[in-house]
């Protein structure tokens, strides 16, 4: 088939289900049924009627139109559509919605049995699902995933021969669809993300994490207590416990992130073994930038240790503790003001993205000196960005560098490949962020502070005090949210952010 054409077909099929879902739901007077169910099946034809006509019944309160029968049995028994795609159609339909809507919480609930069950309510279910809406444990739309996921309707699917749902990438997609947006999945949004896991580029986890973190489900602005719920439903496949949405809540009031409570529930063996029922690749937890501490270095300070400092660990050659640094022709500033400047912001930019952010200082009023600094960050963090400003005699010369061990460092080789790649990933994001020039990575053994880093460890140099321009930049403010901007990008692109 030429494209154009296929696109044609593909055009006027769903034009084809358009028209028979509006019209289902405008006036009741159904489009042309397609036949096709195969011959000499009129039993199960009629079990699919009957289950058909209780969707009208109940829930568009008419009954059906012979056009609207035929087309749904038929799309139920051609496999075309699972049980629970018919049965969002109608749920999540504009009739319905009106119709739903009308109805008290015990009328609702009864709806949900004669529809989705076949039967009356006994006494004991339906006052527990009423007591759950009007206790506010529960949402009506709650309440109708979990008749969809109760054994008895899937028991009513196969007994009819339908398939409850599609144990496909595309039956993924539209359980996201209705578990975490609590909406039926649209053909354009469905075809999206089920392309997306097909060619491998999103596996099961990042697929959920799309849905739970993007900008539809954000916007619902799901209480602490929905969005475990909506979890247990989506990953755990279940409804939730009292007992662990208690604790689910417990550990977001306590500090945790929605994002680390999803990994949890996302590499949950339950999800696991959702993901190989669908067929799917689950993946692996989205990275979370509270998994990682930053110790930021502001360098230089007022006071200055006394003596030297071994050059590494062990080593008899001595580098003095500290030094004065440079300061700026123009702004005025000493170094050690605008590193702890640039590098409180540094913080706050850093623990607004997410991350645990430790200090070697914040103040200017004591004396630092190099194996301090780097065993404040040897304990406590991943990685050490060690904030400085360049100065030479030379005013004319301007840039940014950073400085890291070489391969053969005589202490702590084994941090020289993250380091390079953290100095290279600080280096082109602060450029792009300010357009100051790039000096590029100096590779030498001979910075106590670094060599001490048992971390991967960047002594980055922001720019040229001893330039004129480059100075009166770094001091301005407006200038300098771009410089923490920059830095914040490289550490966020070191990780993969
Ligand atoms: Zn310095």
């Amino acid at each position: 088939m030429r494209p154009y054409r296929k696109l044609l077909a593909a055009l006027i099929a769903s034009v084809i289900l358009l028209l028979n879902f509006n019209v289902l739901c405008a006036d009741g007077t159904g489009a042309a049924g397609a036949s096709g169910a195969s011959d000499g099946d009129a039993a199960r034809i009629e079990q699919v009627h009957a289950f058909v006509e209780r969707l009208y019944t109940n829930m568009m309160g008419r009954p059906s139109d012979p056009q609207g029968l035929d087309f749904w049995t038929n799309q139920l028994t051609s496999g075309n559509m699972s049980g629970n795609e018919v049965a969002n159609k109608f749920y999540y339909s504009s009739e319905f919605k009106r119709i739903g809507g009308g109805m008290d919480d015990s009328a609702f609930v009864e709806t949900m049995y004669k529809t989705l069950l076949g039967r009356s309510s006994d006494v004991q279910g339906l006052n527990h699902w009423v007591n759950q809406i009007t206790s506010g444990n529960k949402t009506r739309d709650q309440i109708y995933r979990n008749f969809l996921a109760s054994s008895e309707w899937k028991g009513i699917c196969s007994s009819n021969g339908i398939t409850p749902e599609y144990i496909t990438i595309e039956g993924y997609i539209n359980r996201l669809y209705v578990t975490v947006f609590g909406r039926d999945s649209d053909t354009n949004g469905r075809d999206f993300w089920s392309s997306k896991m097909r060619s491998g580029e999103y596996d099961a986890i990042t697929t959920a994490h799309k849905f739970f973190f993007g900008s539809e489900y954000l916007g619902k602005n799901k209480s602490d207590s929905d969005y475990i719920k909506d979890l247990y439903m989506t990953l755990m496949g279940r409804d939730y416990d009292d007992a662990g949405l208690s604790f689910w809540l417990n550990k977001l009031s306590s500090g945790s992130t929605r994002l680390s409570v999803f990994n949890q529930f996302a590499t949950s063996p339950e999800f696991t073994n959702i993901c190989s029922i669908y067929g799917v690749t689950r993946g692996d937890a989205i990275p979370d930038r509270a998994q990682y501490t930053i110790c930021i270095d502001p360098g230089h300070s007022a006071v200055m240790p006394v003596g030297n400092c071994p050059l590494g660990p062990g080593s008899s050659i001595g580098k003095p503790a500290d030094a004065v640094g440079t300061h700026g022709s123009a702004s005025g500033l000493m170094e050690y003001q605008l590193t702890l400047n640039i590098s409180m912001q540094l913080k706050d930019e850093l623990e607004a993205r997410g991350y645990n952010v430790i200090m070697t200082r914040t103040d200017s009023s004591s004396a630092y000196d190099l194996v301090y600094r780097a065993q404040v960050a040897n304990e406590g963090a991943d990685l050490m960005v060690r904030i400085h400003a360049d100065g030479l005699s030379d005013t004319s010369v301007t840039g940014c560098s950073a400085i890291i061990i070489t391969p053969n460092n005589p202490w702590n080789p084994q941090t020289y490949s993250s380091s390079r790649s953290l100095a290279d990933n600080l280096l082109s994001s602060y450029i792009a962020a300010t357009g100051i020039r790039n000096r590029g990575v100096v590779e030498e053994d001979t910075m106590a502070g670094n060599n001490w880093s048992t971390v991967p460890c960047v002594l980055f140099e922001l720019g040229f005090m001893t330039n004129r321009n480059e100075d009166l930049k770094m001091a301005d403010p407006t200038f300098q949210v771009s410089m923490v901007s920059g830095l914040a990008d490289g550490i966020d692109a070191y990780y993969g952010f």
